[in-house]
């Protein structure tokens, strides 16, 4: 049994839909008060409100996590109405798909300036506060795609999940002075909005393709997600945890037969 997380301060960015939303609504059933973030503001307040009306403690705030004003805004805001942050999760992220060949500079600047200039300035952001927490915590949502997978049209979006890899293990040494850990979700595919937008076949090869035979839930996610902000994985830190259903491990479809 962990220790409870209730009345914790935490945010969770890109917590308007899919693993963000999982991972917010998992604080929340723990009684931690919860801020949402995403960049459409109706979106947003529609969202917070519906876990509203369930009972949750979840406020939600619009703000794009590539914009320093913005970003700094919104920290400020979750710290004045939740009494602080405790727990960051810097979870927003983009993954659109251009091949290589015809990759834009744009398409390179978009993925990169959300998943992974996103994080350092969420994460900068939020260190004064952090650093005031009984026990601070950042955890990072990556991806097997980039730091140990690889998929057609995600050239940038591999390199954006590594780049937070990085960036979490010299983060994890500086930030080790003020007793705050910072460690990383690698999710496999998870059945999420975005991943819906794949398209179904998309979706069925990729549960082929898993040895536990299924796609991960957001649950899944979000129980990693608890264990890390628990007291208990203090110790724990500059580390990423792989939530896949054993979909690295295969060797070839033989494996799976
Ligand atoms: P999703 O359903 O598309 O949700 C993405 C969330 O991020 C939304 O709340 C979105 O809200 C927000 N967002 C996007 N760009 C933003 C920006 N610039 N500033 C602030 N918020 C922004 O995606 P998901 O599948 O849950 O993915 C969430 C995270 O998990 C991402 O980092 C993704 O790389 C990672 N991941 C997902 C999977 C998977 O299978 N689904 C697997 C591995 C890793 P707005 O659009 O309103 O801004």
């Amino acid at each position: 049994m962990l220790t409870s997380l209730h009345g914790k301060s935490v945010l969770v960015t890109g917590g308007t839909s899919g693993i963000g939303l999982g991972i917010a609504v998992g604080f929340a059933r723990q009684g931690a008060k919860v801020a949402i973030s995403g960049r459409q503001r109706d979106k947003v307040e529609a969202v917070a409100s519906r876990l509203r009306d369930q009972g949750l403690a979840v406020i939600g705030l619009a703000a794009d996590v590539g914009d320093r004003t913005q970003v700094l805004r919104m920290i400020e805001e979750v710290a004045q109405a939740q009494g602080g942050l405790d727990v960051l999760c810097a979870n927003a992220g983009v993954f659109p798909s251009a091949a290589l060949a015809e990759m834009s500079e744009t398409d390179w600047d978009k993925v990169l300036g959300t998943n992974a200039k996103g994080t350092f300035l969420c994460v900068q952001a939020a260190l004064p506060y952090l650093r005031r927490a009984e026990y601070g915590r950042v955890i990072l949502t990556s991806s097997i795609t980039g730091p140990v997978t690889g998929f057609p049209g995600w050239a940038h979006y591999g390199a954006s999940k590594a780049a937070q890899l990085g960036f979490m293990r010299t983060a994890a040494i500086e930030l080790a002075r003020d007793g705050i850990t910072i460690n990383a979700l690698l999710p496999g595919n998870i059945a999420t909005e975005g991943l819906q937008g794949m398209g179904e076949d998309y979706q069925a090869s990729m549960a082929a393709s898993i040895p536990l035979k299924r796609l991960g839930t957001v649950e899944d996610i979000a129980s990693a997600a608890l264990f890390f902000a628990s007291r208990e994985a203090g110790y724990v830190t500059g580390q990423s945890l792989i939530i896949d259903g054993g979909q690295i491990l295969p060797e070839s479809l033989q494996a799976l037969a």
